[in-house]
């Protein structure tokens, strides 16, 4: 028989397609659904013998599945990581990396600027088992540095940030880290490994939310982490194992597929998010636009160098408004004027999705809070999908031409 694993040096965009477990004795050319809790066993001591650990070899979905291992494979592979493991969703990777890397007395910096749920995850979930959390600039590495303890950890960082597209210094961060013995981690949903590889920069480990760009469809909730073996393997594995985040063989199936065409996806959704960005910027009803590919942009260079010359796909703006109250309803009239974008919480869909951060995602916060932050109620997130530009435009000037101001 020809010897069919796949060669060295392969390209991302074949690996994207080509990385999988071997295919079954049927020969499919589409990887299969091993939509399966348990697995028949040859007999008694084969069973005891990988339950052991002593012989691979798949028992119950919450240790391994076929079809969630093979998007774990694809995943490191377009990472370049050695290893990756799956977990439900986003916020369920972040959980496992937490119980597998921290204990009581512990200490993380974290980036005031990261998803709700993470913050929340740290600042509230984490304290109560008594590890310490320092929020800190996005974008000011002396403030990470003028934090660091004996006891820190883990530093945690995601670039470019939602929904203000900010940009932390990846490189700068991990030297920090690895000065003090601690490891960084970074959450890679916005760009993906198509646009951006964290490890390239000195990142230990790479969070995904593959509910977002990896499916790419809206369709299902799934998440995992990227790193070395060594604490893939030996450390989140027995985490999985024991907590049971694991990610269904059915949501696994769909993301694999959805990697097929992430780079393809991510090319064209970042072309039409600057072709908007650059229009936005030129709109009477506009006061500014926050997108990574503007030259505008405050880390514009930054972002050009760490996501491979692209802005990604999420493009923020403030529309017009003397006062707050004004402005928000400034901001409600331009995405109630929207007929095509649809209106939901969630990003990285073909579908362009527009949302108010202020009275949702970021909606629980005080003013004082999100004027800190830096979201204000005039402020609109806009997640470009596949939709056509000119009919996005459009789908914005019906708001933005009779702004009620
Ligand atoms: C959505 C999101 C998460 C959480 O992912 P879920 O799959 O929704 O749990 C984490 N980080 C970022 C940046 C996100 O946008």
């Amino acid at each position: 028989m020809t010897d069919r694993t796949l060669p060295e040096g392969l390209h991302r965009d074949t690996l994207a397609v080509r990385v999988a477990l071997e295919r079954s004795q049927h020969g499919e050319n589409s990887e299969a659904l091993y939509l399966t809790s348990g697995f028949v066993q040859a007999d008694a001591e084969t069973s005891a013998r990988r339950f052991a650990g002593t012989e691979e070899g798949f028992t119950y979905s919450r240790t391994s599945n076929p079809t969630v291992a093979s998007f774990e494979q694809r995943l490191a592979a377009m990472e370049g990581t050695e290893a990756a493991i799956a977990a439900s969703s986003g916020m369920g990777a972040i959980l496992m990396m937490c119980m597998g890397l921290l204990k009581a007395g512990d200490h993380v910096i974290c980036s005031r600027s990261v998803f709700g749920s993470t913050l929340n995850l740290f600042a509230k979930e984490f304290a109560k088992f008594g590890v310490e959390t320092s929020f800190v600039s996005q974008t000011d590495v002396a403030e990470w540095r003028a934090a660091l303890r004996p006891t820190t950890k883990l530093l945690f960082a995601e670039t470019p940030t939602n929904p203000l597209t900010e940009v932390c210094d990846i490189r700068a961060l991990a030297d920090l880290a690895h000065g003090v013995g601690a490891l960084l981690a970074v959450d890679n949903c916005f760009c993906s490994p198509a646009l951006q590889r964290p490890v390239e920069f000195g990142a230990d480990l790479v969070i995904h939310s593959g509910t977002k760009y990896l499916d790419g469809q809206g369709r299902v909730m799934a998440g995992a982490i990227c790193g070395p073996s060594r604490l893939i393997v030996d450390v989140f594995g027995p985490v999985v194992r024991t907590a049971g985040m694991v990610l269904s063989p059915f949501n696994a199936w769909v993301v694999l597929k959805g990697l097929e065409t992430l780079n393809i996806r991510m090319q064209a959704q970042s072309a039409n998010a600057l072709a908007v960005a650059r229009w936005l910027e030129a709109q009477p009803g506009v006061a500014r636009v926050h997108y990574p590919g503007l030259p505008s942009h405050p880390q514009h260079e930054l972002a050009m160098r760490q996501q491979s010359g692209l802005g990604g796909a999420v493009v923020s703006f403030d529309v017009c408004g003397a006062d707050p109250e004004q402005a928000k309803a400034n901001a409600f009239h331009v995405i109630d004027s929207t007929r095509v974008v649809s209106i939901a919480t969630n990003l990285g869909d073909t579908k362009t999705i527009i949302t108010h951060p202020g009275s949702t995602s970021h909606g629980r916060l005080t003013e004082a809070q999100r004027q800190a932050a830096g979201i204000g109620q005039s402020l609109i997130r806009l997640a470009v999908g596949l939709d056509h530009i000119d009919d996005i435009q459009a789908d914005l000037l019906r708001g933005l031409s009779t702004l009620p101001t």
